[in-house]
């Protein structure tokens, strides 16, 4: 039973500030992670917009968006320009490998990624992607070995390009099972897609008894619950953030109930490659988060 750890950077005060304080839980449990991050403008601020949208606001209320983000963060791309995550904090993201994690894309701008790609063309996303691979060049000298899609946001071009583009993996969608071919309107890709199987923090707090004290025994309950291989996603804001040390409780009940810990890499190289299944996506709800999140039929 082994839980990969695929760990979404979305702002930047979760590179600043999330991101050290995981590295050293990481270290001192010796524990190696798939981190996707966001390298772009942060432009948080632009999804206040969303507060209009009823789910969001609950979730608002459920997991306080102002005590987990902080003001700055929810400010930038509205009153206040957004620091371009990427550029401002090469020094360390370079170091990250040595520390034997795996460093992957998640977005350029997350915000108008996760808001609009569904329903924009292939130019659009290509150029979106493109912007993300020089920032990541720029820190790494070489492309990145996955992609991780924002918000499990996607458009038939994403696929696409995660193929042409070289990607060995991606991870852009929930569900259950190990990597798989995605077909998307009947159409097949090659780039495997490796789900994420467990709910994210964000969605189970403030649902069915789950708060920021229990929400350990809670994902343990999960594991012991569907004892396979998963991929667990966590925020360097949320985990990294005023959910650390119960992040770290997680993590010593999921090893004392059997766990072992990998990165989304080392999930595709246990898989012998050639044989993978055929999955479709579609859209699904999730409950806890808002909108449609690309799926495993
Ligand atoms: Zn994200």
């Amino acid at each position: 039973m082994r839980v990969a750890l695929k760990v979404d950077v979305d702002t930047y005060r979760g590179t600043r500030e999330g991101l050290p304080r995981l590295r050293r839980l990481f270290a001192r449990l010796g524990i190696r992670a798939s981190f996707f991050f966001t390298l772009g403008p942060d432009h948080t601020g632009r999804r206040l917009v969303r507060a209009f949208r009823p789910e969001f606001l609950r979730k608002v209320r459920r997991t306080s968006v102002v005590a987990n983000y902080g003001v700055r963060t929810l400010l930038y791309g509205i009153l206040l320009p957004g620091p371009v995550i990427g550029r401002a904090c090469r020094d360390e993201l370079r170091t990250l490998e040595e520390e034997g994690h795996e460093v992957g894309l998640h977005v350029y701008d997350h915000s108008l990624w996760q808001d609009h790609v569904r329903y924009r063309d292939a130019d659009w996303t290509r150029r979106q992607i493109e912007k993300g691979l020089i920032a990541f060049r720029d820190i790494w000298a070489r492309n990145p070995a996955g992609h991780a899609a924002a918000g499990w946001q996607i458009n038939e071009a994403t696929l696409e390009l995660e193929e042409a583009l070289g990607f060995r993996y991606a991870s852009d969608c929930r569900g259950r099972g190990g990597p798989f071919h995605p077909s998307w309107n009947g159409r097949v890709f090659r780039c495997p897609q490796l789900p994420t199987s467990l709910p994210t923090l964000d969605e189970v707090l403030g649902r069915d008894g789950v708060n920021g004290d229990n929400f350990p025994q809670y994902f343990e309950r999960l594991l012991l619950d569907a004892p396979e291989d998963h991929v667990h996603t966590l925020h360097a804001e949320l985990e990294g953030g005023r959910y650390l040390e119960g992040f770290e409780r997680l993590l010593h009940l999921w090893r004392a109930a059997g766990a072992e810990f990998e990165t989304l890499e080392e999930r595709l190289a246990r898989q012998p490659s050639g044989n993978l299944s055929v999955r479709p996506l579609v859209w699904a709800t999730i409950p806890g988060r808002a909108g449609q999140l690309a799926s495993v039929a």
